[in-house]
């Protein structure tokens, strides 16, 4: 007896931690959960990338059913976005992916040939839809995996359609104090908060909005998101979907989808480095339950100089013991991610340190293990630039964030959690932090606001107590017969059932 084909499904992530990790999580995730299902996922390595989803240990797996395989990076490989012509870091990141294809052509052309599995689909995300053609080519349905919330799709879907078929010239909302109605937001939308990537005129503007255009194309939806938490959203696209009209797929809320190890032990893909792994563990035992506050700006987050020091005179005058995530602008120019500081006492005030990490008040480090600080039951706040994983996260462990956004979409990611959630403290929403290519102080946030948003996140107990609600919410999302859980095996059904239909007879 010949044995049954296993459903192989490609997966194609954007390079980038905030992309990576719940990838790997989830494909995890459909092979213990399903054992019809083998994956590949397809690994792209962005230039001169320390975070610790570059390093080969974040893609090991114990079973035959997962294999990551490692794309050669074109060569040469670019290494500034001020090249000629000169190029934002948006189109940097496209033109990077898309320089991929052919490779991505030819695993997928072996995966066809192969007589153990049979391809059912590729799984791209964000930036990746470019390679739908490639999943065209082969007859094969694509899907997306979202790594941001729902509202923010559905946010995405209507800018896309109010250019496209409302001749709205979206670009005009760029620094604009008009306020929108978008369906996924039960509240008006400051305008200023839109992603700016997407109202970039002749910019990024056009790449963005062909991403929508191209997700209107594909099979379905995965949104590392649950119902419990963004009920109004996924109501709302799901609804758009099944009127058929706008072209909108099936969306599978299917998270939170996380890489957090029970207990606080550690274990974490973002746990890289034992000795200063155990060094901030052990200062952590050391304190009260919820008495420390986190500060952590995400892979691309940090500060020039100004902003620096207004951060240390917060600290300090709020009182509290912290733990700060401190990281150094990369050169202007430069597709590098901050590096830790090699001596933070260069830009910090003077007698800082001393006066606080010196009096046991404190610790200032560079990349952080932010999954396991944040499980750590003396972490009682978190300042946070509200990307959606660490949003996710935050909300896993129980831990209120203030908001401090930066960069990408997380205005609306800080908008969503303190207006239409009530579930952060407003520290700032509308902060223009593009300093990620400029080190100039693109609005200096001044010590006395962010000492308020600290003591704040730190005191308010309503806003803890709704966090810690949403905390057991989430967790019964993902156990089973959780809508998480219900919802990712819709989306695997889904996907073997029109695999099974796509079967030719064989001749004869
Ligand atoms: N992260 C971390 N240590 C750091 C900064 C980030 O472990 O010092 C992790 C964080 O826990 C999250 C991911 O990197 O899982 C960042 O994803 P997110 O969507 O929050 O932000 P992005 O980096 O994509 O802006």
């Amino acid at each position: 007896r010949t044995k049954m084909k296993e459903t192989e499904i490609v997966f194609i992530p954007s390079p980038g931690i905030g992309h990576l990790i719940s990838t790997v999580e989830l494909v995890k995730l459909l092979i213990n959960r399903d054992e019809r299902l083998s994956i590949t996922v397809l690994i792209m390595k962005l230039p001169n990338d320390s975070t610790p989803t570059s390093s080969a240990s974040a893609y090991e797996s114990d079973t035959a059913r997962i294999r990551f395989v490692h794309l050669p990076n074109p060569t040469p490989t670019p290494t500034q976005v001020d090249s000629e012509p000169p190029k934002s870091l948006r189109h940097f990141l496209f033109d990077f992916i898309h320089s991929h294809k052919t490779h991505v052509r030819d695993v997928v052309a072996d995966i066809t040939r192969s007589h153990s599995v049979r391809l059912a689909g590729v799984v791209i995300d964000m930036f990746c839809t470019t390679m739908i053609d490639v999943a065209n080519e082969f007859g094969v349905p694509s899907f997306v995996f979202f790594t941001s919330g729902a509202a923010v799709l559905g946010l995405m879907f209507h800018l896309q359609s109010l250019q496209d078929h409302q001749n709205q010239d979206i670009t005009e909302f760029h620094d604009s104090d008009a306020e929108l109605l978008v369906p996924t937001f039960t509240n008006p939308v400051p305008a200023k908060l839109l992603p700016s990537g997407m109202l970039d005129k002749g910019g990024s503007g056009t790449l963005f909005l062909a991403i929508f255009r191209k997700f209107r194309e594909t099979k379905g939806i995965l949104v590392n998101t649950f119902a419990e938490l963004e009920s109004h959203a996924i109501r709302s696209l799901s609804t758009l979907s099944s009127d058929g009209d706008d072209n909108i797929p099936p969306i599978y809320p299917v998270g939170p989808i996380l890489n957090i190890k029970e207990g606080g032990c550690g274990g974490e893909v973002t746990h890289n480095n034992q000795e200063q792994y155990d060094a901030i563990m052990s200062w952590l035992d050391d304190q009260p339950p919820s008495s420390v506050v986190f500060l952590c700006f995400g892979s691309k987050g940090c500060f020039g100089d100004n902003q620096v020091k207004e951060i240390a005179h917060a600290l300090e005058s709020s009182g509290h013991c912290f733990l700060w995530s401190l990281r150094r602008p990369p050169p202007k120019g430069s597709v590098d991610l901050p590096q830790d500081y090699s001596n933070p006492e260069d830009v910090l005030p003077e007698g800082f340190l001393e006066r606080t990490v010196g009096k046991g008040m404190g610790k200032v480090i560079g990349w952080a293990p932010q999954a396991a600080v944040l499980s750590h039951p003396a972490v009682g706040g978190f300042v946070s630039h509200c990307g959606w994983n660490s949003t996710l996260e935050s909300i896993w462990c129980g831990v209120p964030v203030a908001t401090w956004p930066l960069y990408a979409e997380q205005q609306m990611n800080a908008f969503e959690l303190v207006r239409e959630l009530g579930l952060a403290v407003e520290l700032k929403l509308d902060y223009r932090g593009d300093f990620f290519w400029s080190s100039d102080e693109v609005g200096l946030l001044r010590a006395e606001e962010i000492e308020s948003g600290i003591r704040q996140v730190m005191m308010d107990g309503e806003i803890r107590k709704k966090v810690k609600e949403m905390k057991e919410k989430s967790r019964v999302a993902m156990m089973e017969g959780g809508s998480s859980y219900i919802s990712l095996g819709r989306m695997i059904e889904d996907l073997i059932h029109d695999a099974l239909q796509n079967i030719q007879t064989p001749p004869g």
